[in-house]
């Protein structure tokens, strides 16, 4: 790809469903490295957008590319066709996602939870998915749960698996729908710690967030989202210290 490119390139994208259109023409580029917060009320549209980035949701007009490829469709004769399952599971491999509500198996360990993509879809050996997730659980600090079942762990500690099995895929890129709206508020700090870490490291993050202390030290930029459209975005300190639309002012009063 092209390095003076950003990784990510949302074009024009709409969606809907049914008659309701939820994304009325997205513009959002995310340059390799950074961190882009999206924040925005409650239906706003910030999943969706999220969701579209990695082709959970079909877009219904404009593109996202990652790479500089074009995720979950093809080009031919004019038209965009779906990818064949394959080469949308490849792309997919390149992009972590972390959800609320974590969605790690509960029939497997720790250990098997982080291996079981790597192996399945990268076609790692079973010592080399277990060596790496070795290593991404003692940067998460779980180290000694590798073989723990999900339920017994923590909110904050199921979370941070959820990230390591993320990272097991060696992605480019790596979306967070808020990853710590469903904790108790003592445990966010663990998890947002690991987002932080990982930031620091260089790894490109899209995150929907209420947490305006993370976004505010964290983000290169905060995008604000109001009824399906990105209404402002720039550096944090702009958006949430000086917001210039309406929106944006009165969408912080409410959270800060
Ligand atoms: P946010 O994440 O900002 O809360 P969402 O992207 O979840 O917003 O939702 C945006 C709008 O799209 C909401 O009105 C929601 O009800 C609607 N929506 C989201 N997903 C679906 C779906 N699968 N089917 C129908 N409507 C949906
Ligand atoms: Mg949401």
């Amino acid at each position: 790809m092209d390095p003076s490119q950003p990784l990510v390139q949302i074009r024009g994208l709409r969606k809907r469903f049914g008659h309701h259109e939820v994304l009325h023409g997205i513009d959002l580029d995310v340059t390799a490295g950074e961190v882009l917060c999206l924040i925005g009320a409650s239906g706003s549209g910030k999943s969706t957008l999220l969701r579209c980035v990695n082709h959970l949701e079909r877009p219904d007009a404009g593109r996202v590319t990652v790479g500089g490829e074009l995720i979950g469709l093809t080009e031919r004769g004019g038209r965009l066709h779906e990818l064949p399952p394959k080469r949308l599971q490849a792309q997919r491999a390149n992009i972590g996602m972390v959800f609320q509500h974590f969605n790690l198996f509960p029939h497997l360990t720790v250990l098997e939870n982080v291996i079981a993509a790597p192996m399945r879809v990268r076609g790692y050996t079973r010592d080399a998915a277990v060596a790496t997730a070795h290593d991404l659980l003692s940067r998460v600090g779980l180290e000694h749960k590798a073989d723990a079942y999900p339920r017994t762990l923590s909110g904050g500690q199921q979370q941070r698996v959820a990230i390591a099995r993320g990272l097991a895929m060696r992605p480019q890129l790596m979306l967070f729908d808020e990853p710590t709206s469903a904790l108790d508020p003592e445990l966010v700090g663990e998890v947002l710690d690991v987002m932080r870490s990982l930031a620091a490291e260089g790894m490109t993050m899209i995150v929907v967030t209420h947490e305006m202390g993370f976004a505010r030290e964290v983000a290169r930029t905060v995008a604000f989202m109001a009824d399906g459209k990105i209404v402002e975005q720039g550096p944090p300190a702009e958006v949430l210290g000086s917001p210039g639309h309406e929106r944006t002012r009165s969408f912080l009063s409410k959270v800060l």
